[in-house]
C-alpha cells in the first residue's frame, strides 16, 4: 500500500504555518473567488495560490511525461493559460493574485507576502 503523503511536508501547510508565525491572519480556500485561491487576505485583497511545479509547468521543474507527450503539452499549456485568466478575473475587482511555487522556501514566501500585506493594508481602507 502506498503511504499517504506526510501532511506537514505539504507546501501549502508549511506556508500557512510560516504566515501564522509572522502574526498574519488569513482565510483558506477562497471558494467564492475566481480560481479558488489557497490563502486569502480579505481586507488587503490578496489571493495566494500555491502552485505545484508539475501542474503549473514551473520553469525550473516543469517536465513533460514521456508517454502522450503532445497531450500533456496541450494540457499543461491550457493550465497556464487558465491561471492567467483567473488572475485577470481577480484583478478586475481589485484583488492581487500572488503565486507561490511549491518549491519556494516557505519562510521566504511568507516574508514576501508579509511585505505585500503591509503595503496593501495601508493602501486599502
Ligand atoms: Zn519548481
Amino acid at each position: 500500500m502506498q503511504k499517504m503523503p506526510r501532511r506537514d511536508t505539504n507546501p501549502e501547510v508549511q506556508l500557512r504555518r510560516a504566515l501564522h508565525q509572522r502574526g498574519l491572519r488569513f482565510r483558506i480556500h477562497g471558494t467564492e473567488l475566481p480560481g479558488r485561491p489557497d490563502i486569502v487576505f480579505p481586507r488587503a485583497r490578496i489571493a495566494v495560490f500555491v502552485d505545484g511545479c508539475f501542474w503549473h509547468y514551473c520553469p525550473d521543474h516543469g517536465t513533460l511525461p514521456k508517454n502522450n507527450r503532445d497531450w500533456w503539452a496541450a494540457k499543461l499549456e491550457a493550465n497556464v493559460v487558465r491561471d492567467r485568466a483567473k488572475d485577470d478575473a481577480l484583478r478586475a475587482p481589485g484583488w492581487l493574485p500572488v503565486h507561490v511555487w511549491e518549491h519556494d522556501e516557505p519562510s521566504d514566501a511568507a516574508d514576501t507576502l508579509r511585505s505585500i500585506w503591509e503595503e496593501r493594508r495601508n493602501r486599502i481602507r
